[in-house]
């Protein structure tokens, strides 16, 4: 495909292009056909995100997983955008709802009072009978909005805002509450977030990474958090791996930290045993 529209006349063989080509058709194949059977390729893990000033447990990141016979493990990053392009989303993350509420509420019969946030994609916030059906699943489980939290990213607003905002505004009014995903990758300002529905923004993992080392990243981050607290929004800090990070986020009054130096993603049975034993769970 690309390498037609390039060069329409002379079409010189790419090989990368063409693995690149094969590649996403096997995905979108064997997504389609994964969906279509009984989905036990599809999983869910979660992974917990601390409240800093209580050190405990306050929330988990729901994060799909898909394992295929032909292609072993996928990288959502990668088929989720396969997805959206192929108009498989809309089952993914209807698929994802269902099983999100479902162990949701699993927990919650457990007696554990943290929520659980979802990722969206661009198209989820603009297709209406999607997110009506959220609403829908919500309440055959007996759960309130505010148990969720729904995390989008920056471009999903700037790309097509007026639709998006509107179904957010809509969602907003019902209680639900939205966090902005990989802050600082795209162009928006928290002074254009503060005019959004958006009560929450997550600092992109590729500042945190290595704050404990990087003067740039530290700069970044303490600026965010200066910014932040004035527009009052809440911040959570993804990809913590290190206790020197922790420290510094902590320190400097971040609210949420998420991270591999908290926990990995897990899957339901080892979230169990996690909130159990870790002095992090609630
Ligand atoms: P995201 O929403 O920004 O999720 C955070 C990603 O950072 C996850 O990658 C998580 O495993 C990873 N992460 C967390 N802590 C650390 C850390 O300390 N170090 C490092 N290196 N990475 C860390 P994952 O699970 O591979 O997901 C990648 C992206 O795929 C997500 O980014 C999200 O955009 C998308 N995604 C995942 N699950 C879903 C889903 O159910 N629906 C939708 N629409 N997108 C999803
Ligand atoms: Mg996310
Ligand atoms: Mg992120
Ligand atoms: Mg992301």
């Amino acid at each position: 495909d690309e390498a037609i529209h390039s060069n329409a006349w002379c079409v010189h063989y790419r090989p990368e292009l063409e693995a690149k080509y094969v590649r996403r058709l096997t995905i979108t194949t064997e997504l389609k056909r994964a969906l279509a059977s009984n989905q036990s390729e599809l999983s869910m893990v979660y992974q917990p995100k601390i409240d800093l000033s209580t050190m405990k447990v306050c929330s988990m990141e729901a994060l799909i997983r898909w394992n295929n016979e032909t292609l072993g493990f996928v990288p959502p990053d990668e088929f989720i955008t396969i997805a959206e392009q192929a108009g498989l989303i809309e089952q993914v993350t209807t698929w994802v709802m269902q099983r999100t509420i479902a162990d949701l509420s699993y927990f919650r019969q457990k007696g554990y009072g943290f929520t659980v946030a979802m990722n969206l994609s661009t198209q989820d916030i603009q297709n209406k009978p999607l997110l009506d059906k959220l609403v829908s699943i919500l309440t055959d489980a007996a759960l309130s909005p505010d148990a969720l939290e729904l995390e989008i990213t920056e471009s999903d607003l700037v790309a097509d805002a007026s639709l998006a905002i509107e179904n957010l505004n809509a969602l907003t009014s019902r209680g639900f509450h939205f966090a902005i995903d990989d802050f600082g990758t795209g162009y928006s300002s928290l002074a254009y977030l503060k005019n959004l529905p958006v009560d929450t923004i997550k600092i992109d993992k590729s500042f945190i990474l290595s704050l404990a080392t990087d003067d740039n990243d530290k700069q970044i981050v303490h600026t965010v958090l200066g910014l932040a607290t004035a527009f009052d929004l809440k911040v959570v800090a993804e990809g913590v791996e290190d206790e020197m990070s922790l420290n510094i986020l902590k320190e400097w009054g971040c609210d949420i930290a998420q991270g591999y130096f908290i926990s990995r993603p897990l899957a339901k049975d080892a979230l169990e045993e996690w909130l159990e034993n870790s002095p992090l769970g609630e």
